[in-house]
């Protein structure tokens, strides 16, 4: 993933403290009843480059590897804490803290409306095994900073801002990626989520993720629900995880869905033959069958102009002296469109059954995953485009797709979403080597300040108009 070129206002203005917030904030210090135009007047106001990069990379310390990164999987000790730090930070905020029966915590802001749900405001603290220090973190501790620079300058929003750190969004320690939030929409039920069994190191065996939750603390009372607990919309910045706002020079991504994806596990069966006897011509290699294959979905991908990548592989029976009766690969593929992604899956499932045929194999292919494309809302959409044209110049903004899941793709099911992407460098991820710099950060900070006030500045115009 990641950024830079020529921008309509210079970076150096996002290093400004809060002491240099607009004019404009001494209108709101008089205590006018106009929530609206509150909200109005904070855009612009500066959130503190260094103070954001120093929360990165003081709270990278619960985790840090020597080599820079971070090791910080889901209700671990070192979760345990970076999450008491966040609680502790946001309370000393003058936010009310919750936490959910999936230990989301929920750090709510109160606005002026008594009725109307809180503005998420999220994203993860959980990492890879061998995860950086900017993948999910950014999101959250801007989120923090966007509370700071609030408070700080004493602007009321109409509706609640909620800083949510979800629970193990990475998937890495318990095998479901964006758990809490796919509970959260009701995409996944809270007892499939609390079963899911800890996949490493713990000393019993016996470890699931409710167990862990109860552990360190963080099995919350609130209902995981978005009924229960809903939002009136949700954001999240985060970096690129690829390299394209930095191949193109762009400084921020304007996100306005995440692409289809999913994967295929396909097993080709053959023959065990002596390597030695065996006619080329008597061959059923199932290992040959499926590199003809593997190359195949490369070319329907290209093709396509999607994407497709074969992780996995093995054969049996592992003996260089026996044709391989055996071979089980996976297929990873993507799309923009789920229907143009369902077309690949229908050519690979041709075209692997004629090379099956052809080399006296039979394939089986299942379909383990399968994510539709999602269409994140235009009023969101629109915030962020607002926010990061104004903040970045038009000429340094693309609007683009994710590729990879966040957990915006699921609070979308349930309310209006968008995202901000900022470059990572080499478009590298989940690795130590994760970098997105002090002005890319606060440049992504400050456009999701200004997305979070215009969305508000809508839904101030939507109750007032009633
Ligand atoms: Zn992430």
């Amino acid at each position: 993933m990641i950024v830079s070129r020529g921008t309509a206002r210079p970076l150096g203005l996002l290093s400004c403290t809060v002491d240099s917030v607009i004019a404009g904030l001494a209108f709101c210090r008089r205590s006018t009843p106009n929530t609206h135009r509150f909200a109005r007047r904070a855009i612009g106001t500066r959130m503190n480059k260094e103070r954001l990069w120093n929360a990165i990379h003081e709270t990278a310390e619960w985790g840090a590897t020597p080599d820079g990164g971070v090791r910080r999987l889901a209700l671990t000790d070192k979760d345990k804490a970076v999450r008491e730090w966040f609680m502790s930070t946001t309370k000393s905020l003058g936010c009310s803290v919750k936490v959910d029966e999936m230990g989301v915590i929920f750090a709510t802001r109160p606005g002026t409306s008594s009725t109307l749900a809180p503005i998420g405001i999220g994203s993860h603290l959980d990492t890879q095994p061998a995860g950086g220090r900017y993948d999910g973190i950014l999101g959250v501790l801007s989120g923090i900073e966007i509370l700071r620079v609030l408070e700080e300058n004493q602007v009321k929003t109409h509706a609640p801002i909620t800083v949510i750190d979800w629970t193990s969004e990475e998937g890495a320690r318990f095998n479901t990626g964006m758990v809490s939030s796919g509970v959260w929409s009701g995409r996944y039920t809270l007892d499939y989520a609390h079963a899911i069994p800890a996949v490493e190191e713990d000393e019993t065996g016996k470890a699931t993720l409710r167990s862990e939750l109860e552990r360190i603390g963080f099995l919350g009372k609130v209902p995981a629900s978005y009924t229960a607990n809903p939002l009136s919309a949700h954001f999240e910045l985060h970096i690129e995880q690829g390299p394209v706002l930095e191949d193109e020079g762009k400084k921020v991504g304007v996100v306005t869905g995440v692409q289809s994806m999913g994967w295929l596990v396909v097993t080709v069966h053959g023959a065990n033959q002596h390597s030695g006897t065996c006619p080329m011509d008597r061959r059923r290699c199932a290992l040959t069958s499926a590199a003809r294959m593997i190359s195949r979905v490369e070319e329907i991908a290209l093709s396509a102009e999607g994407l497709s990548t074969v992780g996995v592989i093995n054969s049996w029976p592992q003996s260089p002296a026996t044709v391989p009766h055996k071979v089980v690969f996976s297929v990873d593929l993507s799309h923009h469109s789920t229907e143009v992604r369902e077309r690949m899956i229908a050519d690979t499932r041709a075209e692997f059954g004629h090379i099956a045929h052809a080399n006296k194999c039979t394939v089986e292919i299942e379909d383990i995953w399968n994510s539709p494309a999602v269409q994140f809302h235009e009023d969101c959409i629109s915030s962020v485009r607002e926010a990061a044209r104004s903040v970045a110049g038009q000429e340094n903004v693309k609007e683009m797709m994710a590729g990879a899941g966040h957990d915006s793709v699921h609070t979308a099911d349930r309310c209006p979403t968008s995202m901000v992407f900022v470059p990572s460098k080499g478009g590298i991820s989940h690795h130590p080597d994760e970098y997105s710099s002090p002005e890319q950060c606060a440049l992504g900070a400050q456009v999701l300040l200004e997305s979070v006030l215009r969305y508000d500045d809508q839904l101030k115009a939507k109750d007032t108009s009633r």
